[in-house]
């Protein structure tokens, strides 16, 4: 099998809708997401971060860093192509919690 280029995942990720943007109502706050193959990534658009190795790894070999999650996130969302969920501020706090067990779980694989 060929191997895939990252322009093919970057195009699997928003084809498939894994790109996810989750609007807590009502105080409008914006979380966004990646689903990544081993669990879900946080993405923080202000610090251009992502909870991924291989932004980590990457980050420690130079000042920039970047991943195909990122990539995905910044195409996904200027063509609009995203999955938009409305959430309740009620459950930001479990949101968050299983958001960061799934990271902490995807750090400890290796
Ligand atoms: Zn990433």
């Amino acid at each position: 099998m060929k191997k895939r280029s990252s322009n093919d995942l970057i195009n699997d990720l928003i084809n498939e809708g894994r790109v996810k943007l989750h609007k807590f109502q009502p105080s409008g706050r914006e979380l966004w997401t990646v689903i990544g193959n081993y669990g879900d990534h946080l993405i923080l658009i202000n610090d251009d971060y992502c909870s991924c190795r291989g932004f980590y790894f990457s980050l420690m070999r130079q000042k920039s860093s970047s991943c195909y999650h990122l990539k995905a996130y910044k195409i996904a969302k200027q063509s609009k192509k995203y999955s938009s969920i409305e959430i309740s501020d009620y459950d930001y706090e479990t949101f968050f919690k299983l958001l960061t067990k799934s990271i902490k779980k995807q750090i400890e694989l290796d």
